[in-house]
């Protein structure tokens, strides 16, 4: 029997393998973040409606409002995330669905990720214990605090963007750490990379994304 997680059909390796190609054909280099999202399984993540369309690269929704992010932005994300000096510590604001954070922990020692809306966190941590993914911590809260008791970070991944950098994902960084995260309003916004240095942060923008706003308080 095909188990619920290898998947059949539109599930199968070769839409996976299919996915992967054109991530590769759109610019991710990194070997590890491609054999990530080949081995995560996507269409655990979404509604089984939806399930035969997890291996297009596109967003889709999660209920409450919210979206799954488009394969390319998790691959191109997690690629910054991951690039030397590889972190074994990571930070997720925005564990909405939790396939960005699957796709961390297949990647890295710890992920710490904070989510806002209880029923997404409840349903996320369930895929990820079916998954049996245990190097995942997870909080019902606010993430434009970050998590302060679990820091410092060696990088911190948001999936939702807030108006202006939030200082206090920049104090739970270690020096040398990287914050990958789309800043901006309804109308315009950009994925950008700051690395935190001695005295401050380095600033790059990468290019112009569409995220869900990073909200403030726990729903
Ligand atoms: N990485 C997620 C993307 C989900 S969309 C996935 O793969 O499914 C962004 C998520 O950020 C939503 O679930 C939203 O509820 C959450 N969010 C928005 N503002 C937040 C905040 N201040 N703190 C924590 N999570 C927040």
């Amino acid at each position: 029997m095909i188990s619920r997680f290898e998947g059949s059909g539109m599930t199968s390796m070769r839409t996976r393998e299919r996915l992967v190609s054109r991530l590769r054909d759109d610019g991710i280099t990194d070997e590890r973040v491609l054999e990530a999202i080949r081995s995560v399984p996507r269409h655990i993540f979404v509604d089984e409606a939806l399930a035969s369309r997890a291996y297009e690269d596109i967003a889709l929704p999660i209920g409450m409002g919210q979206t799954i992010s488009q394969p390319f932005i998790v691959a191109l994300m997690t690629q910054f995330i991951v690039a030397p000096p590889a972190p074994s510590c990571v930070l997720e604001i925005g564990t909405g669905c939790g396939y960005q954070t699957a796709v961390l922990a297949s990647l890295v020692s710890r992920v710490y990720t904070v989510e806002r809306i209880d029923v997404l966190l409840t349903r996320a941590r369930q895929r990820l214990r079916a998954l049996e993914t245990n190097n995942v911590w997870f909080k019902y809260g606010d993430g434009n605090f970050g998590w302060p008791e679990c820091g410092p970070f060696d990088a911190v991944l948001a999936t939702a963007a807030p108006p202006r950098l939030p200082d206090k994902l920049v104090e739970q960084l270690v020096v040398g750490g990287r914050l990958v995260i789309p800043i901006g309003d309804a109308r315009r916004q950009w994925l950008k990379v700051f690395t935190r240095t001695e005295s401050g942060v380095e600033e790059s923008s990468v290019a112009d994304v569409s995220f869900v706003p990073m909200l403030r308080g726990k729903q």
